[in-house]
C-alpha cells in the first residue's frame, strides 16, 4: 500500500527465509500487502508499509516472522498510557 505510510526505516518486521515453507498465510492476512510469495517463499516488498499490526506473525504456522506492536497501531499506543508498555497489545487485523 504505497499511500498509507508510516514512518521509513523503524518497522521491527523481520522474515526468516529459511524457516518460512512457503504457505502464504501472510500474503492473506497482511492489510498492507507488504509481503508477497516469490518462489515459493515470502518475500518483504514494502518494509515501511508495514503497521506492525501483527497478523502475519500471529498467523505464521513455523514463526519465520517476527513484528513488535508499535509504531502503526493506534490501539497499543493508546494501551500503553493506561495499562503500561508489558500489559499493552495489539488487536491484530481487525484492530487497524
Ligand atoms: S505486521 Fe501487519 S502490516 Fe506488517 S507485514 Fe505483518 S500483517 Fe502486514
Ligand atoms: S506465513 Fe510463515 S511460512 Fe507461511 S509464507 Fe508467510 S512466512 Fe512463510
Amino acid at each position: 500500500m504505497k499511500d498509507f505510510r508510516y514512518l521509513p526505516g523503524v518497522s521491527t518486521l523481520k522474515l526468516d527465509s529459511e524457516t518460512c515453507t512457503g504457505c502464504g498465510m501472510c500474503t492473506l492476512v497482511c492489510p498492507h500487502g507488504v509481503i508477497a510469495l516469490e518462489h515459493k517463499k515470502a518475500k518483504i516488498l514494502d518494509h515501511d508499509g508495514c503497521m506492525e499490526c501483527g497478523a502475519c506473525s500471529t498467523n505464521c504456522p513455523v514463526d519465520a516472522i517476527s513484528v513488535t506492536p508499535g509504531v502503526g497501531c493506534a490501539a497499543y499506543i493508546i494501551q500503553t498510557w493506561y495499562k503500561g508498555k508489558e500489559a499493552a497489545s495489539c488487536g491484530g487485523p481487525a484492530c487497524c
